[in-house]
């Protein structure tokens, strides 16, 4: 089984306005949309995608669960996620307008997660996870969560001997890097944060990460990524699409490399699919959708080149 873990779960609420955005005036919404928030329920939303069986676990809102819970059986989610009483899980307001130039993005920072929540999750977790399993731990911390309670859940399923992968950013990402774990997926900006001042090149800091880790992907938006594993480093590059909105291409990513690992591909195929679904996501004007047919057709203009030989493992 496949698990996910947000542990500050979101709704997109995505507003479309005519013409051009601009301070000062009323831009009057003409299309408001909700869509799944949160970088781990975007996880799963990709492997149920790829028909890979999977359960979302983390927390929910109490108030707006009605919405939150809707969105998740429109996608066809399966979930365990536990309630917060009394609280809302907090929205991620997307504005977009008839321009090409971006959406603005406003985001809440989400609810508290009490101590018995986060009990049951561990709880869960020693109940119901074995050797197996594959888990999935992504997106930002709840306000009141310490790294101790992260590094808690990270230890109770290393306890469990899991794959553990995890897309988190700043002080979360250095404590699961210190910890050691299977998988990691920051963007480049994220491991220039975790390296801090640190004069050292890009690909050091990559080799420096995959000593520890046993797949290093570093992406780099439409520049496609650096993948490390055992003692070799791929460079990626994206097939060039039309882009209307890139939010949320780092979760398809992962989502579309997990459920090929899973499966037991060879690395080039797990690339292939990470790579394509990826741009497949950045032609689509929300944070989820992506389409599988695209992204095979997009394999021909996907290169995949292992650093240190001038050999292409896929021309
Ligand atoms: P997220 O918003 O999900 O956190 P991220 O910043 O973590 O995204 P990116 O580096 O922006 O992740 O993108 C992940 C992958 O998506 C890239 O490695 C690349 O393969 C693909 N990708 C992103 N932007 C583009 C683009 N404009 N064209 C083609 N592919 C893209
Ligand atoms: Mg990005
Ligand atoms: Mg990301």
């Amino acid at each position: 089984m496949i698990y996910t873990i947000t542990l500050n779960p979101a709704i997109d609420r995505l507003i479309k306005v005519k013409g051009t955005l601009t301070k000062k005036r009323t831009n009057r919404a003409h299309q408001v949309e909700y869509d799944l928030g949160g970088k781990g329920l975007h996880v799963s939303n990709v492997l149920t995608k790829f028909n890979m069986e999977n359960k979302a676990l983390g927390y929910i809102g109490e108030t707006n669960r009605p919405l939150m819970e809707s969105i998740l059986a429109k996608k066809n989610i399966c979930h365990h996620l536990l309630v917060e009483d009394g609280a809302s899980t907090r929205e991620c307001i997307v504005v977009m307008d008839d321009t090409n130039a971006g959406s603005l993005m406003i985001t809440e920072n989400g609810f508290h997660v009490s101590k018995e929540n986060h009990s049951k999750l561990i709880d869960f977790l020693h109940q119901f996870l074995t050797e197996k399993d594959i888990v999935v731990i992504a997106g930002s911390m709840p306000p009141n969560y310490t790294i101790a309670q992260l590094l808690e859940i990270i230890n109770t399923i290393k306890n469990k001997k899991c794959f553990i992968a995890c897309d988190l950013s700043g002080e979360a990402l250095a404590a699961v890097v210190d910890m050691g774990i299977n998988f990691i997926k920051p963007n480049q900006y994220e491991v220039e944060v975790l390296f801090q001042n640190n004069q050292t090149t890009l690909i050091q800091k990559i080799k420096e990460l995959a000593i520890k880790i046993d797949y290093v992907v570093v992406s780099l938006g439409k520049d496609g990524s650096y993948v490390a594993h055992k003692d070799n480093l791929y460079q990626v590059t994206s097939p060039t699409v039309k882009e209307r909105n890139d939010t949320g291409a780092g979760d398809v990513f992962v989502g579309s490399f997990i459920a090929q690992f899973v499966q037991g591909k060879d690395l080039k195929t797990i690339m292939k699919y990470a790579t394509g679904c990826s741009a497949s996501k950045v032609t689509k004007h929300n944070s989820t959708d992506f389409d599988i047919k695209e992204a095979e057709s997009y394999f021909n203009r996907i290169s995949i080149k292992k650093l240190g030989s001038d050999e292409d493992v896929v021309s």
